[in-house]
Parts: C-alpha cells; structure tokens; sequence
C-alpha cells in the first residue's frame, strides 16, 4: 500500500485496524518533506523529533482511538500558534517568536490525535494571492515550480497536493485557503465566521479572518472541520450554542457531525449560477470547468439555475478598505519591544520603533498599512472605512436575496489557474482584482469551498467555488462529495514538477 495515496480519513482508518503505525505514516511524511521541500519550500519549520516522539506516544492508544484522524500526519500555517515552536507569519518581524500557548484549534487537533509535521509557509501576515511575500522566500506549485500555489496558505496547499502530510490547517481572509486548493487542485474551505475559534491566530483582519482546512478531499475537509469546529470563550467572536450540551472537561470535539452528513444525495438541491461571476476577466477554459461542474451536479439531480450577482463589483474596493484598516490596527502591536525581532541599532524608543517596523516588515505588509492608516484618519474615516462597512453591508443582502432562491452558489474561485512567479509581484493591483470571487464570502462571513474541477490546457488545477448560507457547512460538503463521487480531479496528483 502507498501511504500517500490514502486520504486522511483512509490513513487514519489503516492506522485504527494497525495496517500502518503512527510512527510509519510520521516518518513517511518527513521522508517526503525531507526529498521534495528544498524544491517546494512548503515548510517554514519541521518538527522533526518532535514528530516522531508525539507518533510514538501515540501508537498504544491506536486501537481505542475515537477520532477518525488519531495518528494522521499534518501541518499548522505558521499564523497559527503552536507552543514553544516557532510561528513567524512569515515575517521577519516576529524572528524565532515561539508562543507560550497553542492556539484553540492546535489544542483541538491535539486532542483529536493529530500529529504535526511543522509549520506552513505563507504570505507574509497572510496578506497575498501567491505565497510570494515570505520572509522565507516563495513556496511553489507542485504542479509547476515556476508557477505560484496561490495564497496566503501557499504552503499548506502545495503541502497536501504534494503528499507532505495528509492535511493542512490554513486561515482565509479573502481567500487564502481556497485560491491556493485552486492552484494546487486540493480541497479547501472557509468555514462560517464564528464557527472556529480565533483564538491563537495572529490577527490580519479581524473580522474576516477564519481557521479551515485543505485537503485531498471533501469527506476529509468534514472530519477536520468536526474537530476545529466550537465555542470557545477566548474568542468574543465565536458563538455560543455550537457545544450546547457539553458537560465534558476542555474542549468538546465532535467527531463525526460534518462526517455523517456526507450521503452524497443532492436530489433537489438548489444551485445558483451568479451570471455576474462568469463574465469579462475569466479565462475561457476555468469558465468551461466549472459550468461542466455545474452539469456534473445537475446530473445528480441539483437544480441549476443563473441567477443575477451585481454586489459582486463591490468586493474588491471593499475588503481593500476594511482589511488594511483592520491590519494596520492589528500590526502595531509588532514594535520592537513585545515580540520577536528588534532592529540592532537605534537612538531612543521613536527610533527602535521605526528601525524596526522599516526593516521588519515586507513591502506588501507595509503598502497595506498605510492604506488602512489613511483609511482610517479622521477627514477620512467615513468616505473610506465607513462606506466600505456599508457596501459589505450591500453584500451580505445580496447574498440574503440569492439564498431565498438557492441554496449555494457556484463560482469559479480565481479568473485563471496559478500565474508564474514573480508575475503579480510587479502589479499588486491586479493580484488584489484576482481575489474577486472569493472575497464576497468573506465579507458576508459565509463558508465557501474551493473543490478540483479540471485542468487547463497547460496540465494546472482549475478549482470551482461553492459557497453556502450561513452554518451550510454540511451543504456544501456534501455537494462536494456528490462531485468528487462522480470525477476524479481530486484525485490526480502532481507528477514530474517534484523531483522525487
Ligand atoms: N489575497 C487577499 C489579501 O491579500 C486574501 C488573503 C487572505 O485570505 N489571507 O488580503
């Protein structure tokens, strides 16, 4: 059996019936990162040892193990915290910062068995569409090395398609879990704002921010969802009710919910097709990928119907405002003085701060804050920041007024499929119009799901969007599963671009 053909579901399952031992499937995922990451530069850190140690601690309770992903190797973006191991955002910024505390979801993952491989790499403060703004340097696309995964959650997308691990925990503000599964043909979504706790996730943008996974396939997208998933009272965000009943001590970990929903009968189900989605800036070939995905799901009895998107032109402009707004309250915080890295020479506090924020932080990084900080300055504030919160406002109505006719909507998740290196470096406009169909989600705090739908004609991953209701986490998987049931994109991993 090739480990790395199995699911994290399959592995997890070989690892409870002692086919495989923990110990096995850890070092076959460090072997692997060990033979393909100097090409990829996936990781920002691997944990090595302290993989195997946690693997072998693990093996004896294999057989009792309840959770269904107990012993599966996987791997944490470097802006999520993770006791006494490095979290660099991929700043220079933050140094060797290793936080005295896991955040909520590393606690959760640790109670569902997981084993982790190390920390992903990523853009910058996860502020990017390519994976190109690391301190680290670029990841690249296993299906291209000269082309980009996507991002922020560059790394954890090249990761999983590259089979270094059998999943990756991202963050999507804007995107940065979806456009990356796009690029690198895995599965991908952003849970409901308020579902998964935040607590532990170095802030970009509050508001938009959400933990989700990226896998090899919907049903593992579900059992990872079930675990990161809950209420949690250090984060005055998430909501309450998700563990209503829970008397346990620590967080409740609900294996199985998300899981059990996956009947793949999609009889009925209404899908909306935003005609406005479809229009001038997509590329012919993702345009006939995901309407043959739309055919796909008609053929399992969903009902497809277009249906009119106007907001959608809003989105750009409005998540620019907010999210620089919000990241240049955020970034503040990073002065020299509370965490991480300090510039080495300087004359007083003005200085030590100035030096450090100069040298600390990227271009991209720094272009966002002073547009948040002119956003956001009196004389300003209400034409900028203001009308951005209204027009997210527009938005989320619009999407109120789509679901009383469907229950998700199908988009393409990026206009094209992963550009060349260094391409959208040198025009940073275009790379934030790129984020067009993934930002609406956001900005509306709704999941939404990037699944394989294809291949362009260069042999690159074409990814289609779902995006559902509020808490339609459970639609949309399962509209995913029916998919990948009949097609086998997600299936295909990348073959010559990784030197093996
Ligand atoms: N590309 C978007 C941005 O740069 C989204 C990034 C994200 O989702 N973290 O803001």
């Amino acid at each position: 059996m090739e480990l790395r053909d199995l699911t994290a579901l399959e592995l997890g399952a070989a690892i409870k019936k002692g086919e495989v031992s923990t110990v096995e499937a850890a070092r076959a995922a460090l072997d692997a990162i060990a033979a393909q990451d100097k090409a990829l530069n996936a990781f920002i850190t691997v944990t090595g040892e302290r993989t195997l140690e946690r693997a072998e601690k693990l093996q004896a309770g294999a057989r009792e193990a309840e959770s269904p992903l107990y012993g599966v190797p996987m791997a944490i973006k470097d802006n999520i915290c993770t006791r006494g191991i490095k979290t660099s955002c991929a700043s220079k910024i933050l140094g060797d910062f290793a936080p005295p505390y896991d955040a909520a979801v590393v606690e959760r993952l640790a109670r569902a068995g997981a084993v982790s491989l190390g920390k992903l790499n990523m853009d910058e403060f996860a502020m990017g569409s390519t994976s190109e703004t690391s301190y680290y340097g670029p990841v690249r696309n296993p299906w291209d090395l000269e082309r980009v995964p996507g991002g922020s959650s560059g790394g954890g997308a090249a990761a999983v398609a590259a089979g270094l691990g059998w999943y990756a925990v991202g963050s999507d503000t804007g995107g940065s879990i979806r456009q990356p599964a796009s690029y690198c043909g895995v599965t991908g979504i952003k849970p409901t704002y308020g579902t998964v706790s935040r607590y532990g996730l170095i802030a970009y943008a509050s508001s938009l921010d959400q933990i989700g996974p990226l896998c090899r396939d919907a049903a593992d997208c579900a059992a990872v969802l079930d675990v990161l998933m809950g209420h949690d009272r250090r984060d005055s965000t998430s909501l309450p009710g998700l563990d209503s009943g829970w008397k346990g001590s620590g967080p409740r970990v609900d294996y199985g919910h998300l899981l059990a929903g996956l009947t793949g009968d999609i009889r009925g189900l209404r899908i909306g097709l935003p005609g406005d989605c479809f229009g001038d800036g997509l590329d012919g070939e993702t345009r006939s990928a995901v309407l043959a995905a739309a055919d796909v799901l008609n053929s399992r009895g969903a009902e497809i119907a277009p249906l009119p998107f106007p907001a959608l032109k809003y989105a750009v402009p409005a998540y620019y405002i907010i999210a620089a707004a919000e990241a240049s309250s955020n970034l503040s915080r990073y002065d020299g003085v509370k965490y991480g890295w300090r510039a080495g020479e300087y004359e007083g506090l003005a200085e030590l701060y100035r030096k450090t924020r100069t040298q600390g932080f990227g271009a991209e990084v720094k272009r966002r804050i002073l547009l948040g900080t002119f956003a956001l300055s009196s004389g300003y504030f209400d034409a900028y920041y203001k009308k951005a919160l209204q027009v997210k406002a527009v938005i989320k109505d619009a999407f109120d007024r789509a679901f009383q006719r469907c229950d998700l909507l199908l988009t393409p998740v990026a206009p094209a499929a992963a550009p060349q290196l260094g391409e959208s470096l040198s025009d940073p406009l275009s790379m934030y119009l790129s984020d067009i169909y993934t930002l609406p989600a956001n900005l509306a705090g709704l999941p939404a799901q990037s699944m394989p739908c294809g291949f362009d004609g260069r042999g690159l991953p074409i990814g289609a969007q779902l995006v559902g209701s509020c808490f339609g986490e459970g639609t949309l998987l399962n509209a995913a599963h029916a998919f990948q049931q009949e097609t086998d994109y997600h299936k295909r991993a990348p073959k010559g671009g990784v030197p093996a």
